[in-house]
């Protein structure tokens, strides 16, 4: 198989400000293994860079060899590296195979796509008031809110009266345990569904204290669980776990990710990096395993280099054709892109 591998920079439409910090780009990696697709999103806070994603694909390109439907062999042959490279080249694999067995990825999973939950639509940190028109404008029924901040409580108290949308919570590891103690019981009123990441990832006391307050909000962990392994030694301390092929290592191990954390009572929630297109339409052929989906990224980029996964409103709405159903949006400077 051939590999090559380019950068594409994704422009955000309103500055992506998480707790995390701030961004108005990010530089992902596109892989091309034979006419198979696949996308690395570098997410800066898991000490990811495009160079480094470059190097790894490089480094393993000549290690990817024989038939591409032993998908199983090919990926357990690759060394240790970035997860999110390791995902783009098991996303280009199940793309390559599906295209050749003729059949959209959801097929061969065996996954039926009208059962994809309604995904939510994020809202990136800012001033109350700024949040609460962007919630009004939106005019989606399920928000994810970004926070992380001392006033958000007046947040979420402004976007609740601007909506009466779904509301969701994502903390990204922005609170320390006591102020989630404090917070959590006057955010309940605002009718949330759920709250991901309130703490950093390692405070599983501080998980363990929340939980003994028997708080009527639902815990998830998004940074905190990255392997199936990390899932385990959350179980019994949060209600839901959030899924990414850029966590995981890509599809299967997001399968089996699933898997595990189905057999420990939690629930799922399948989510996105900033991606452009090609990766959320991966991600969203495992949708229907999904409680919650927040797969919104190409909402909010402005110059998607692909067309995929199709939104009417909240619904996602999968292409039905051979493989990803992923084509690069302008033919003339995707083929350029390819050399
Ligand atoms: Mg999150």
């Amino acid at each position: 198989m051939r590999l090559s591998a380019q950068v594409a920079t994704l422009n955000l439409r309103t500055p992506f400000h998480i707790a995390h910090g701030v961004s108005e780009q990010r530089q992902n990696v596109i892989v091309h293994l034979d006419d198979g697709l696949g996308e690395a999103a570098v997410v800066p806070y898991y000490g990811d860079t495009p160079r480094g994603i470059l190097e790894y694909l490089d480094r393993v390109s000549p290690e990817l060899q024989g038939d591409p439907l032993f998908v199983a062999d090919i990926l357990s042959s690759l060394p240790v590296g970035p997860l999110a490279a390791i995902a783009a080249i098991d996303i280009a694999l199940h793309d390559l195979v599906a295209k050749r067995l003729g059949h959209p990825l959801y097929r061969l999973l065996g996954l039926n796509p009208a059962r994809i939950p309604d995904t939510s639509l994020t809202l990136a940190i800012d001033a109350p008031e700024v949040m609460k028109a962007r919630a009004e404008e939106s005019g989606l029924p399920i928000l994810k809110i970004k926070l992380g901040k001392d006033d958000d409580v007046a947040r979420v108290r402004a976007i609740r009266e601007g909506t009466s949308a779904r509301l969701r919570l994502d903390v990204n590891g922005g609170w320390t345990c006591g102020a989630a103690m404090d917070r959590l019981p006057q955010l309940s009123e605002f009718g949330v569904e759920l709250v991901e990441q309130p703490l950093p990832v390692g405070d599983v006391e501080g998980l363990r204290r929340l939980r003994q307050m028997g708080l009527d909000i639902p815990i998830f962990v998004d940074e905190s669980v990255r392997t199936s392994r990390d899932i385990i030694a959350h179980a019994g301390l949060v209600d839901g776990v959030v899924i990414k092929l850029m966590k995981s290592g890509g599809i299967r191990e997001a399968l089996r990710a699933i898997a595990v954390a189905r057999s420990l009572d939690m629930r799922v929630m399948i989510s996105c990096m900033i991606e452009s297109s090609l990766g959320v339409t991966a991600a969203a052929h495992l949708a229907p395993l999904g409680d919650y989906i927040d797969l919104d990224a190409p909402l909010l980029i402005t110059n998607d280099p692909f067309v995929g996964v199709q939104y009417d409103g909240a619904r996602l709405l999968l292409p039905d054709s051979p493989g990803l159903g992923v084509e690069p949006r302008v033919l003339e400077s995707a083929r350029k892109d390819g050399e």
